[in-house]
C-alpha cells in the first residue's frame, strides 16, 4: 500500500535525547531555538510556538481582540479548525465562495461579505497553495481589517516571493500529517513585536512575571520535545519542499489527459509546497470520485478526500448563533468541489517508481 501520508523524523533523535538529558521538557530554550528557526524560515521577525494550529489561531484572534459582535470572513472548504477558532472567540462568521483553481477564497466573494462588522479575514491557503494575497492584503488594508492566514498547510509557499504567514498575522500547524510536524503544534508569524508580545504572554496563562496576571490568558505553550522533533525539519525544509514539488510535477507530467480528471494547478506567481496533491474528478470520469477512492485502495493507492462536506454542513453547527442562515447553494464553486476532490500521495517519502504506479492506477482506474 502506498499511503496518502508518511512521517519521517528519524533525525530528530539525538536533539529530543538532549531535551531528556537536560530535565528541561515544558517550554523553554529548545522552543527558542525552533521559533528562531521558523521565523527565518516565513521571513517574519517573530514566530510564537504553541501546542496547535487550533490554538495558532484560537490565541491571534483573542490577541486581535476579536469577540461578540464581530465579523470574521473565511472560507467554508477548510478544516473544521478554522471554524472552531472564530467560534472560540464569540465572533461571528461569514463565508466566501472559493474559486476552483486554487480552492481558497474569491476576493471578489469575500469583499461582498465586509459589513460595518467586519473585522478580520481569515483565508485558508489550502493543500500548500497560498489564497491569491494579491488582491485580499489589499482589500483588508482598504478596509482596515485584520489578515489572518491559515497557513497551517502552507509552511513554505510564497506568493510573489513573499512566504505565506508573513502578508498578515501567520497560522500554522504542525500536526502529525502536515509539511512539518512536532507531532502536535502550531506557530504564529508576525512582524508586529507588540501582537507577538501580546500572544506570548497569551500562551502563557496571561502572565508576564510570575503569578502576576495580565490578561486572562491560557496553556498554549509548546514543550520542549516537540520543538526537538521539528527543528531538524525546518533546517532542511528546501529539500522537504523539493521532494513534494518534484512528486507533484511527475503526477502532473503523468496524469495529463485523464479522461474525467483535472490535474491541480500551480497558478502564477505562487509557489505551492504540495501539502496535498489534489484532483478533481469530474462528472464525465469513468468513476465517480467515492468509486475511485475504492478502486485505488484496491490497487494499493492510499487517497484522501479534504474535505466531504462544507465546514458548517454538520449537525452541530446548524442554526448556531454566531452562523447566520447558510445553505450549501450558497456557495456553489465549493460545494461541486466537495463532491470531486480527490488527494493523492505526494509526500517526500515517495520513490520515482512509487510515483509511476500512483500514476498507472489512476490512469487504469479510468480508463486511460
Ligand atoms: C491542520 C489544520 C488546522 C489545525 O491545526 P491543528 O494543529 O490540527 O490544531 C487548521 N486549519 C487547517 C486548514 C488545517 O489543515
Amino acid at each position: 500500500m502506498i499511503p496518502i501520508t508518511a512521517v519521517d523524523v528519524r533525525d530528530a533523535e539525538s536533539l529530543v535525547v538532549e531535551v531528556l538529558r537536560s530535565g528541561t521538557l515544558a517550554q523553554g530554550p529548545m522552543v527558542a531555538r525552533f521559533e528562531d528557526a521558523f521565523a527565518r524560515a516565513a521571513g517574519t521577525a517573530h514566530a510564537v510556538a504553541v501546542n496547535s494550529g487550533s490554538a495558532a489561531l484560537t490565541a491571534t484572534l483573542r490577541a486581535l481582540g476579536l469577540g461578540p459582535g464581530d465579523e470574521v470572513i473565511t472560507s467554508p472548504f477548510t478544516f473544521v479548525a478554522t471554524l472552531n477558532a472564530i467560534l472560540a472567540t464569540g465572533a461571528t462568521v461569514r463565508f466566501a465562495d472559493i474559486t476552483r483553481e486554487d480552492f481558497a477564497v474569491d476576493p471578489d466573494a469575500v469583499a461582498a461579505e465586509i459589513t460595518p462588522d467586519t473585522r478580520a479575514i481569515l483565508p485558508v491557503h489550502l493543500y500548500g497553495q497560498t489564497a491569491d494575497l494579491g488582491k485580499l492584503a489589499p482589500l483588508a488594508e482598504e478596509h482596515e481589517l485584520y489578515l489572518v492566514e491559515d497557513a497551517a498547510q502552507a509552511v513554505g509557499a510564497t506568493f510573489a516571493g513573499r512566504p505565506a504567514g508573513s502578508f498578515g498575522v501567520g497560522c500554522f500547524s504542525l500536526y502529525a500529517t502536515k509539511n512539518v510536524t512536532t507531532g502536535e503544534g502550531g506557530v504564529i508569524t508576525t512582524d508586529d513585536a507588540e501582537l507577538a508580545d501580546r500572544l506570548r504572554v497569551l500562551r502563557n496563562q496571561g502572565m508576564r512575571t510570575r503569578y502576576s496576571y495580565e490578561v486572562p490568558g491560557h496553556n498554549y505553550r509548546m514543550s520542549e520535545l516537540h520543538a526537538a522533533v521539528g527543528i531538524p525539519q525546518l533546517d532542511k525544509l528546501d529539500e522537504l519542499i523539493a521532494a513534494r514539488r518534484r512528486n507533484a510535477r511527475q503526477l502532473s507530467v503523468g496524469l495529463a489527459g485523464t479522461p474525467g480528471l483535472a490535474v491541480p494547478a500551480e497558478l502564477p506567481g505562487r509557489e505551492h509546497v504540495w501539502h496535498q496533491y489534489s484532483v478533481l474528478i469530474g462528472p464525465h470520469a469513468m468513476l465517480a470520485r467515492d468509486e475511485l477512492v475504492a478502486e485505488l485502495a484496491a490497487r494499493g493507492i492510499g487517497t484522501g478526500v479534504y474535505y466531504p462536506k462544507l465546514v458548517f454542513d454538520h449537525d452541530c453547527f446548524r442554526e448556531h448563533p454566531q452562523i447566520p442562515a447558510v445553505s450549501r447553494q450558497d456557495f456553489p464553486v465549493a460545494l461541486k468541489v466537495t463532491e470531486e476532490v480527490l488527494s493523492l500521495p505526494v509526500h517526500p517519502g515517495l520513490s520515482e517508481a512509487d510515483v509511476d504506479t500512483i500514476v498507472r492506477e489512476v490512469r487504469e482506474a479510468l480508463g486511460a
